[in-house]
């Protein structure tokens, strides 16, 4: 095994590239796992399930368990089909459940794994970018609950996580920049150096993810490992996460194609800036280049007035903001972010406006 491709993550490693394949078939090989399942969607069974099958012939004898795809499957209700199927299947604590898909597979799968049985094993091989850059490492596990994100979970650890960007072929480009928001962040809030290398890149269906996907993993698990269950430090992975949320679970109640992850993030991100600029010195300059990098990948959303008073109020109850208080990460320049910082509902709708607004961005400044 090639040292490179293996980060050390809380408890557990992290493989990236083709030779998680081999670490995958090394993995199951010294195993003794009583029974093996696959937790998929119809996405990832259709498009990666035989690839996962070629390369470790091993799954050929995992149960699978089929979910359907999407935000909207991930609730208490699909654990308690999977719980079900796991108990009718014989599961026991010395099986193991595989989460082979996105960011819902990965949490839902993880919560599941997690829960049954006081809680079994499981590895994730996370298959869309988003998944790849942060969902399936960093242990957060769970599901929505009553139209608030992830509002039931816990911290479990997978046993490791495969990292194959070979899956991302068959992804829709929409996916793809779903997960891109979330490397967006990683670089605006720890890495001026990766932030660069992003913008000069730019956007583009690519062959060439792996390098960016390991400078992203990289910056999460260095937080991780600092503050594994989010006492302090990892608040700054929350960049855009207090506003996305709340846009993105308004946009899960109303919206007949409801925004992704990534894309809700990369609203809030670019309200947060604009929080920043206000709140804490983040330059002109440098909000206007988030808010125009942002906006030359994501159409921007139309929010009314009443949208962005009842994204508030989603906002208020989210596990995010403490004891009623607006509560958010900010930036003072590209590359640092400070945690809790205090925000008064004024401002977020002010934020919301400047969103709104952001595309012709003269005129506009903070
Ligand atoms: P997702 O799991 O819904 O996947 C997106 C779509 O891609 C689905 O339709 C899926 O079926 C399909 N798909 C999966 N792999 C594919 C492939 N290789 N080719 C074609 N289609 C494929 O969503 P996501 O964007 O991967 O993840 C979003 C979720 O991740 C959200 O629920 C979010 O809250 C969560 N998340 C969790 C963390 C964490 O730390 N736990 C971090 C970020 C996001």
């Amino acid at each position: 095994m090639n040292a490179s491709h293996l980060f050390e993550s809380r408890n557990y490693p992290v493989y990236i590239g083709p030779e998680a394949w081999d670490a995958l078939n090394s993995y199951f090989s010294s195993c003794n796992y009583s029974k093996m399942f696959v937790l998929v969607d119809e996405n990832s069974r259709a498009l990666c399930l035989s690839l996962a099958v070629r390369k470790v012939p091993l799954l050929l004898s995992a149960n699978v368990l089929q979910i359907k795809s999407g935000e909207q499957a991930k609730t208490v209700e699909s654990c308690n089909k999977l719980w079900r199927m796991l108990m009718a299947e014989g599961a026991d604590t010395r099986s193991v459940l595989v989460n082979l898909g996105g960011g819902v597979i990965a949490d839902m799968g993880g919560f599941v794994a997690a829960t049954f049985n006081r809680g079994i094993a499981f590895v994730n091989i996370p298959t869309t970018l988003l998944a790849q850059v942060d969902a399936s490492v960093g242990s957060k596990v769970g599901v929505d609950f009553d139209g608030i994100k992830n509002q039931v979970g816990l911290f479990a650890d997978p046993q490791a996580v495969f990292i194959l960007p070979e899956f991302l072929s068959t992804l829709p480009q929409r996916h793809l920049l779903s997960g891109y928001a979330e490397m967006m962040k990683h670089a605006i809030i720890a890495d001026p150096d990766y932030w660069s290398i992003i913008l000069s890149q730019g956007f583009e269906p690519r062959e060439g993810w792996e390098g960016l996907i390991r400078q992203s993993v990289g910056i999460k698990q260095k937080i991780v490992k600092f503050d594994p269950y989010e006492r302090g430090l990892r608040k700054v992975l929350n960049f855009g996460h207090a506003i996305g949320h709340g846009v993105e679970s308004y946009s899960l109640l109303h919206d007949v194609n409801p925004m992704l992850h990534g894309e809700a993030i990369a609203v809030g991100m670019i309200c947060e800036a604009f929080i920043s600029c206000k709140l804490c010195g983040l330059p002109e300059e440098e909000l206007i280049q988030i808010v125009e990098f942002i906006n030359m990948h994501f159409a921007i959303q139309p929010l009314s007035y009443e949208a962005s008073m009842e994204v508030l109020e989603i906002i208020k109850h989210d596990k995010k903001s403490e004891s009623g208080k607006y509560r958010m990460t900010l930036l003072p320049h590209i590359g640092k972010a400070i945690i809790n910082q205090e925000c008064t509902p004024d401002l977020i709708i002010d934020s919301l406006h400047f969103y709104v607004n952001s595309f012709d961005l003269v005129g506009l400044s903070c």
